[in-house]
């Protein structure tokens, strides 16, 4: 058996890995980085099935490339299918506005939608001289962990999350042979997440009791929704905007993989929904504005922050990782955005807080540990190093292949 990247394996973001067995080829995620300009993983070949683990574009945003070139299955959950589908139009919304060379068509995306071949967590199929099972992988909902059970095990995680979070259950280890592992937070461990929630919930009591507003720029896919769960019994009044609404419709539609489908309806209910600009002049009356995008590059949010940036009593909290070069880490380094071309100066009591969706280092060594593996396969960290050598001293044989090395795996 043979595994090759294509791309997201020293970087999060453009992930890919082929698996070569005998006759077989078959794909492991497919995602763009998306940077402005967007950057690719290497050109996939012909491949008889795809994995997809999970919505997020870093996995999934090149799948439409693939299904307008060749005709795979791509076998994911009925919720990675549906928000992938969502996440490839507004990309090739971007792609068409900003000019960027566009990787597939609207048809394409259909292609792709009309090729997932859905399973739900607990089912065995047999498929390419694998038998395959799926567990879920914590990381938001329907995200999955790929277990292929060949002449020995291999596990494929994407990204992953072995807490409880308000919005999934954390994922729980399987034991494997040869583990492929996500490594996001190589080197960094988390907050206890109970003090976090504690900490957030005291900031915007204090920013709302002083007069102000709290923006909450939050990804569409995973932290709208955990920061809806949270907010659920507050007393405040409280707007919705952007991306984020369609994906919270569309998780209530898929209940089972949701912790809680009950409190995620009461917290979407219970909030006002912005559909027009109208509505936006409304929400910055209210207390709490919840909107998209997380990194600040564009979405509603910047159209709050224009507005209210001027405000001193109020708050933008930032409540996930802000990638180098992003609109967000700016904020955070030089209390500066770019609104609509021109470097504006933000006022207000920026803050952040680390609502990550994957595991901790910590978390990772021992969710690798109790998998027992005899080998394990580090991806998706632009610093594999340090989980690579507490792996190595925990006795176990660590691989770091580059994109397009050739890894011989035993199975
Ligand atoms: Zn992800
Ligand atoms: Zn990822």
């Amino acid at each position: 058996m043979r595994l090759r990247f294509l791309g997201g394996v020293n970087e999060v973001g453009r992930l890919g890995m082929l698996l070569e067995k005998g006759n077989g080829q078959f794909l492991f995620d497919y995602g763009i980085s998306p940077t402005r300009p967007p950057q690719y993983p290497l050109p996939s070949p012909p491949v008889d099935i795809a994995f997809l683990s999970h919505a997020h574009v870093d996995h999934s945003g090149m799948m439409p490339w693939l299904t307008s070139r060749y005709q795979p299955p791509i076998i994911a959950t009925r919720a990675t299918a549906a928000i992938s589908g969502l996440l490839s139009r507004d990309s090739l919304k971007i792609a068409k506005a900003e000019g960027y060379v566009e990787q597939f068509t609207r048809k394409d995306i259909r292609r792709m939608e009309d090729n997932f071949d859905l399973v739900e967590f607990g089912d065995t199929r047999d498929e390419g001289g694998f038998e395959l099972h799926f567990h879920s992988a914590g990381h938001i909902p329907g995200a999955t962990m790929f277990e292929l059970r060949g002449e020995s095990i291999l596990l494929f995680t994407g990204d992953i999350n072995t807490i409880n979070t308000r919005l999934v259950w954390g994922c729980h280890p399987v034991h494997c042979d040869t583990l492929v592992m996500e490594s996001t937070y190589s080197g960094r461990d988390h907050p206890d997440r109970k003090e976090l929630e504690k900490e957030f919930i005291d900031a915007v009591d204090e920013v709302v009791n002083r007069g102000g507003k709290v923006v909450i720029p939050a990804f569409a896919v995973g932290r709208c929704q955990e920061i809806l769960l949270l907010l659920k019994d507050s007393p405040y009044d409280i707007w919705f905007d952007g991306m984020g609404k369609e994906v919270t419709r569309l998780y209530l539609k898929q209940s089972h993989f949701l912790r809680n489908a009950r409190d995620l309806g009461e917290a979407f209910h219970r909030v006002n929904i912005v559909h027009s600009y109208h509505g936006r002049k409304l929400a910055l009356k209210g207390d709490v504005i919840v909107t998209t995008s997380g990194m600040l590059d564009g979405g509603p949010v910047l159209f709050y922050l224009e507005h209210l940036r001027r405000n001193p009593k109020s708050g933008v909290f930032l409540t996930g990782y802000q990638v180098e070069g992003t609109n967000g880490r700016m904020l955070l380094e030089k209390g500066r955005l770019d609104i609509r071309g021109v470097r504006e100066k933000i006022e207000m009591d920026v803050r952040f807080f680390d609502f990550s969706a994957h595991s901790g280092h910590s978390q990772l060594r021992e969710f690798a540990n109790k998998c027992d593996p005899s080998k394990i396969v580090l991806f998706h960290s632009d610093q594999r190093e340090i989980l690579a050598n507490d792996l190595r001293e925990d006795g176990f044989e660590v691989l770091l292949p580059d994109t397009g090395d050739e890894l011989e795996i035993d199975g």
